[in-house]
């Protein structure tokens, strides 16, 4: 689109997580002028926990500026480890894919996950930023939408993206009212420090411990914190949303793996534990309409195993941007939007799901090369 159409197009953005917060900062690049991001959320913010930025998504940073501010706060790592869970076998020890595939050497960077969101809000376009502002009604107009928000808001929009995650209002109202797919398992996670780490911690690279009872340990090192990213994943039939635990219990996870492994288990915190059931969603066929938009989790949560949720949504942000430079109209972008990411993003639902065994890790990053 002519740079004059994109300085006057209304962009609402529903969602202020990594994929809302991609969007408008990609968006702000291309000279897109009038973005608002809605949260629902009176601040942004997101669970304590580790997270790994792919290779391409820091390229992105890059892209945008932002490279600097991202590694202040994050720690970089150049391979992944796929251990048996006693940690006497390496199944994988692999570079992470796309290192080398830009000017400068990429890591992956290990990053606290409110650091990331701090980060990514302070460059944010000045001003977009609208929170308490819960989506609760949005009607498709043709060429423009209605928004409707819990504070009593209204507003009409060009465009609307919608980032608001596996339980999307936008993807339920227009694309599709199935709901999460329970994944069976549950995923505990905590940030210790690495003086109560036993000894866990010896570089920044990430380690995933592969239980034969299908429990995962995540180990993600934030040494720039002094602290590690401690997460265990297991099966588990209980659907509800945030499971109680006990240290008992996550001890009970963990028969057979690395005595580092249990004794952390044993002795954390469990107050502090976020205990979640895991959901993904089923590939959605239709993303748009002519002025209606879905990205991140709210086209295609994903199961955690490859880690490739919210470096998929940034991806997605950058590609909304893309798509309108490029093409000659709004409903055009969009169509080109969900041509270029739903074929990428429909094979990561599928190899999240398929997931790893103790038995199976020929490779850690299936289709990713
Ligand atoms: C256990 C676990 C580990 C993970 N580890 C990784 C990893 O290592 N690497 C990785 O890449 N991904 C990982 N992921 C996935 C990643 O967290 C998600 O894919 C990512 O957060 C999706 O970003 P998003 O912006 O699309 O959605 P979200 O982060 O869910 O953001 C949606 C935002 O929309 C807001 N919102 C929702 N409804 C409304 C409404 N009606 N009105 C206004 N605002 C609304 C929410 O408050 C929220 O701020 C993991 C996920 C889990 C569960």
């Amino acid at each position: 689109m002519k740079i004059e159409e994109l300085q006057n197009l209304r962009v609402a953005i529903i969602g202020g997580g990594y994929g809302g917060a991609a969007a408008a900062v990609a968006l702000d690049r291309i000279g897109v002028k009038d973005v608002a991001v809605y949260e629902q959320a009176p601040a942004l913010g997101q669970v304590g926990a580790g997270i790994g930025l792919r290779p391409e998504t820091v390229e992105r940073f890059r892209r945008w500026g932002i490279f600097d501010a991202i590694a202040a706060v994050s720690s970089p790592s150049d391979h992944l480890e796929i251990l048996s869970g006693d940690g006497q076998t390496v199944f994988a020890q692999e570079e992470w894919p796309n290192r080398h595939a830009f000017a400068e050497v990429n890591d992956t960077r290990i990053i606290h996950r409110g650091d990331f969101i701090e980060a990514f809000a302070n460059a944010l376009p000045a001003g977009s930023l609208r929170l308490d502002h819960r989506l609760v009604g949005i009607v498709d107009n043709g060429a423009t939408s209605t928004l409707t928000f819990a504070n009593g808001n209204v507003v009409e929009a060009d465009v609307v993206i919608g980032a608001d995650g596996i339980r999307s209002l936008v993807r339920s109202t227009f694309f599709s009212d199935k709901a999460p797919v329970f994944a069976g398992e549950h995923a505990y996670r905590i940030v210790i420090d690495i003086e109560d780490a036993h000894g866990l911690v010896t570089d920044d690279n990430p380690r995933f411990y592969m239980g034969q009872n299908g429990t995962i340990a995540y180990n993600l090192p934030l040494r720039h914190r002094g602290q590690l990213s401690y997460d265990i994943t297991a099966p588990s039939d209980d659907d509800t949303w945030a499971p109680a635990i006990t240290n008992d219990y996550l001890v009970s996870l963990l028969d057979g793996f690395d005595e580092r492994i249990v004794q952390v288990a044993r002795e954390l915190d469990v107050a502090q534990v976020t205990s979640r059931s895991v959901y993904d969603i089923d590939p959605v066929d239709q993303w748009h309409s002519d002025c209606i938009v879905l990205i991140g989790d709210a086209a295609h949560a994903m199961l955690h195993h490859q880690g490739q949720g919210a470096n998929s949504a940034i991806a997605d942000g950058d590609a909304i941007a893309d798509a309108f430079a490029q093409a000659g109209s709004v409903a055009e972008a969009l169509a080109l939007f969900q041509a270029t990411r739903k074929p990428v993003t429909d094979e990561l639902q599928r190899i999240s799901r398929a997931g790893w065994n103790a038995e199976a890790v020929e490779d850690a990053f299936p289709g990713q090369h």
